[in-house]
């Protein structure tokens, strides 16, 4: 697992390039400048590991575009030692960026092979995200209530289980919308039975999918 000067140089042109588009939380773009993207993708495609876009990771997933993870990170407005729920984990990219913004991240992934794999990565990177095989409709009740939650996935609607798993006080960031493309919530909870909604503009992200057998 090589990172090299030539890829140094390349995270900090990507961190000038998200800053450019509107990035401007320290810690998000501190992140992004540490972490190296490349070696949660194939190695064949390590020169696309620091450009502005989505990536297929196999699966049929890709691994989200590092402005898209910036945007929904500094949504995400995150203390150090929140606990955080990620639902789709994908090549865990951006668990480990809200990891090294100093969250507790729990990270539910749906797809056994992408589970697996970021599972070893995470494990040979030393990074410190505990990881689940299950369906992120569900959430994770058993280790809830989170401070944050976000979505990395489209959610067709916002799942209940999610809002039930937030702290009062707690904020959900979620794109939501069909296969045309979402609008991307954040939604606080400001009290056991209250929620304040916000939109942030468009984006498109790989489904969010029911909770079927695709291995
Ligand atoms: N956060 C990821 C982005 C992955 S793309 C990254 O940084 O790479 C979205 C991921 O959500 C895919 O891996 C997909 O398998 C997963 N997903 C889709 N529906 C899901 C569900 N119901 N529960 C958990 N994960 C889901």
């Amino acid at each position: 697992m090589i990172d090299n000067y030539k890829h140094k140089g390349m995270r900090r042109r990507l961190v000038e390039e998200v800053k450019a588009k509107g990035i401007t939380d320290a810690g998000v773009l501190d992140a992004i400048g540490k972490i190296p993207r490349h070696l949660f993708m194939d190695s064949s495609f390590e020169n696309f590991a620091y450009q502005d876009v989505p990536f297929p990771i196999g699966s049929g997933q890709t691994i989200s575009q590092p402005y898209t993870v910036g945007f929904q990170s500094q949504l995400l407005n995150i203390k150090k030692g929140d606990k955080v729920l990620e639902v789709g984990t994908g090549s865990g990219y951006q668990a480990i960026v809200l990891v090294e913004m100093g969250a507790k991240v729990f990270s539910i992934e749906r797809q056994r092979k992408l589970y697996d794999r970021t599972r070893k990565l995470m494990h040979d990177m030393g990074y410190m995200a505990k990881l689940f095989y299950g369906d992120g409709y569900k959430g994770l009740p058993s280790y809830a209530p989170f401070d944050k939650i976000i979505v990395t996935a489209g959610a067709p609607e916002v799942p209940k289980q999610l809002l039930k798993q937030l702290k009062v006080g707690g904020l959900l960031v979620i794109p939501v919308g069909g296969d045309e493309g979402q609008v991307m919530y954040s939604i606080s909870r400001i009290s056991e039975m209250d929620f304040e909604q916000k939109t942030h503009g468009d984006f498109a992200f790989v489904p969010m999918l029911k909770n079927r057998a695709r291995d």
